[in-house]
């Protein structure tokens, strides 16, 4: 192998190991979205499980309320049963008595079964609690090393551009076109492949014999199917 094929390949090998660090530090903040989104909707089934305990909280203290002003209510009814003189009078109270009663009767049983749904859901919000605050830390400590990983990440892509570029200057100028050039056409490395069994390494289609009969002579050539520069080392 020549050394201006052994110089791309080292500039190649830089290159791709930039690349893929600078697609890690590109994913961060991908990762630090996703983090926070997942935060956020474990945050709303935790909030949407308390703010339903609180409204059943809310209506128990409700039928407490009512219960006690309809059990005043018979109080005062049954006062005023004590002066009345009437018989309608005394019977129409006795009437709206038994009414308060039908209600409070139902509110109770309204209670009852409340006091029980109540129980359970505050042991469900209590796990609900309990889960919350374990993946809010999970999710936080995760956010926090890939928040730290950036700024390495941020501190090795300065390096790996500076070998490229470095690995770049050492480079002929034809070389380094021709690098350029496939790099425009391909978008995602290898840019220079080998050639194996009459195949471009990189889009794997067989060569037609001019293009590998210009590599096993010159020592490559540009894939006529993909662009990338095929080599071989035989020469
Ligand atoms: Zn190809």
């Amino acid at each position: 192998m020549d050394d201006a094929l052994s110089s791309l390949l080292d500039l190649q090998g830089h290159d791709i190991c930039f690349l893929e660090l600078s697609n890690q530090l590109k994913a961060v903040p991908i990762g630090v979205d996703a983090l926070l989104a997942k935060m956020a909707k474990i945050k709303a089934v935790f909030s949407e499980a308390e703010s339903l305990y609180q409204l059943k909280e809310v209506r128990r203290r409700e039928i407490d309320l009512k219960i006690a002003s309809q059990e005043e209510l018979i109080v005062r009814y049954k006062t005023q049963q004590i002066s009345v003189k009437k018989n309608e009078e005394y019977g129409a109270l006795e009437h709206q008595i038994t009414a308060v009663r039908q209600e409070m009767s139902g509110l109770e049983e309204e209670g009852i079964v409340l006091l029980m749904d109540l129980d359970e859901a505050r042991a469900q919000l209590a796990e609900a609690a309990a889960q919350y605050k374990d993946k809010t830390a999970q999710l936080n400590e995760a956010l926090g090393m890939l928040k730290s990983s950036e700024s390495v990440l941020k501190a090795k892509v300065a390096a790996a551009e500076q070998v490229y570029q470095a690995a770049l200057a050492l480079l002929s100028s034809d070389m380094r076109e021709r690098y350029e050039w496939v790099k425009k056409r391909v978008a995602r490395p290898p840019f220079v492949v080998p050639l194996k069994d009459h195949r471009c390494q990189g889009c794997f289609l067989k060569l037609s014999q001019e293009v590998e009969g210009a590599v096993l002579t010159v020592g490559y050539a540009p894939c006529d199917q993909c662009g990338r520069l095929i080599y071989t080392a035989v020469i």
